[in-house]
């Protein structure tokens, strides 16, 4: 990955959604219910399928297939528009909600993506703020 990218990586809008390997790869947290296997993420507090609070970390895969997208025009203040937010299906059978780090014109539904990192906005100092993104495979 490129090294400009994991160092944005202390800027991520959330940690507890991404780590970042010491290769500046990135990979999604989620959760896995102990009582039924069925996935979240961001990991759940509450399995939405039995309501059990067992919930285990499970790093998800960061390859999938882009379900659909839309194009953000209006935005809160510090972030970049327009921009693709899209859903990627990962293999493991979670639906997982994205930017698409691509230029609109150019995104395909049920295009192969695979997870990065990327600047998607500013905060208040003006400063990057990063998170994890799709791009095309
Ligand atoms: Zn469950």
């Amino acid at each position: 990955m490129n090294p400009d990218i994991a160092q944005a990586a202390p800027s991520l809008i959330s940690e507890k959604l991404v780590t970042i390997a010491a290769d500046g790869s990135a990979s999604l947290e989620g959760g896995r219910c102990r009582a039924c296997s069925a996935l979240s993420f961001p990991r759940a507090q509450v399995c939405t399928e039995c309501l059990s609070t067992e919930i285990e970390g499970v790093t998800l895969s960061s390859e999938g297939r882009l379900y659909s997208f839309s194009v953000v025009h209006q935005a809160p203040k510090g972030w970049k528009v327009p921009y693709a937010l899209g859903y990627v299906d990962l293999p493991e059978g979670i639906r997982v909600l994205g930017h698409i780090d691509a230029p609109p014109d150019t995104i395909v539904i049920d295009q192969l993506v695979k997870l990065s990192l990327g600047v998607v906005a500013t905060d208040a100092s003006g400063a990057d703020q990063s998170t994890y993104t799709f791009v095309p495979a």
